[in-house]
């Protein structure tokens, strides 16, 4: 069975509660419902939104999922100014991004704790969409498909199949991030089939076969038809261009 195309939003620290509300109502209403038969589609606002964009979209009867932005894998207790699993599952929150590069980078998040966080969500039946990506130093000097398959190696440690089935990867070259600089579609590709060869290579062709292996970096509604043409491309994780419903409806039907 092919794989299904998942476009996801990643507002990252953007919209207050009313402005989300705005933004969610905004793509309800310009998203023609068939197309969600051929893809998926999740937004990831901040924690204070996940409630009222999940009520826009449970509103408006339309298939669109919510995610969260980060998480703690500890079940509850004294860890202040932290949310646990279970909060962003009461909400209905379907997927959880975690290790994307602005967290490892600017709050020191680890290898470790991003496999923690992902076994956390996947035993709470919420799919971790695990980033990785290397930085522009690294791809200069020419290892990063090494430094990408140790990050995702060490993001499904201690994982069996049946858990590694359960997630999403999303690959973030870092220099792409933010800066209007895409990774052409080759190099993209080329990336995300290491990735796929990595998990075949953990856990089985069975399991690679079906995972879900995103791009994120200035993703757009100009570039994303060439990107996701590609055979190991099987969606986005979109920062800028989420945040305007214009762009990415576009992406969207792209997909
Ligand atoms: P960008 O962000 O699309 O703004 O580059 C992508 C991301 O960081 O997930």
């Amino acid at each position: 069975m092919p794989r299904k195309n998942l476009i996801a939003g990643n507002w990252k620290m953007n919209n207050t509660i009313p402005e989300a509300v705005v933004l969610a109502q905004e793509i309800s209403n310009r998203m023609e419902r068939d197309w969600l038969e051929l893809v998926d589609v999740a937004v990831c606002p901040p924690f204070v939104d996940l409630k009222p964009v999940k009520s826009v979209f449970e509103f408006d009867r339309v298939d669109i999922a919510v995610g969260a932005q980060n998480v703690y894998w500890e079940p509850k207790g004294a860890f202040t100014g932290e949310i646990s699993i279970a909060m962003i599952k009461n909400i209905g929150c379907a997927f959880c991004i975690v290790g994307h590069s602005e967290r490892r980078n600017l709050f020191g998040e680890t290898n470790e704790e991003v496999n923690l966080k992902a076994r956390a969500l996947i035993e709470a039946d919420i799919t971790p969409i695990i980033c990785v990506g290397e930085s522009l130093s690294v791809r200069d000097g020419g290892t990063y498909l090494d430094f990408v398959t140790a990050q995702v190696r060490a993001a499904y440690a201690g994982m069996d199949a049946a858990d590694a089935a359960r997630t999403v990867v999303a690959y973030e070259p870092v220099w792409a991030i933010g800066t209007g600089r895409t990774a052409t579609p080759e190099q993209a590709e080329e990336v995300c089939a290491a990735i796929r060869a990595t998990v075949s290579d953990m856990f089985g062709a069975e399991v690679a076969e079906n995972l879900r292996v995103l791009y994120g970096g200035s993703m757009n509604e100009g570039n994303a038809a060439l990107l996701l043409a590609e055979p190991d491309i099987d969606g986005g994780l979109i920062g800028g261009a989420a945040l305007k419903a214009d762009s990415f409806i576009q992406i969207v039907k792209e997909a």
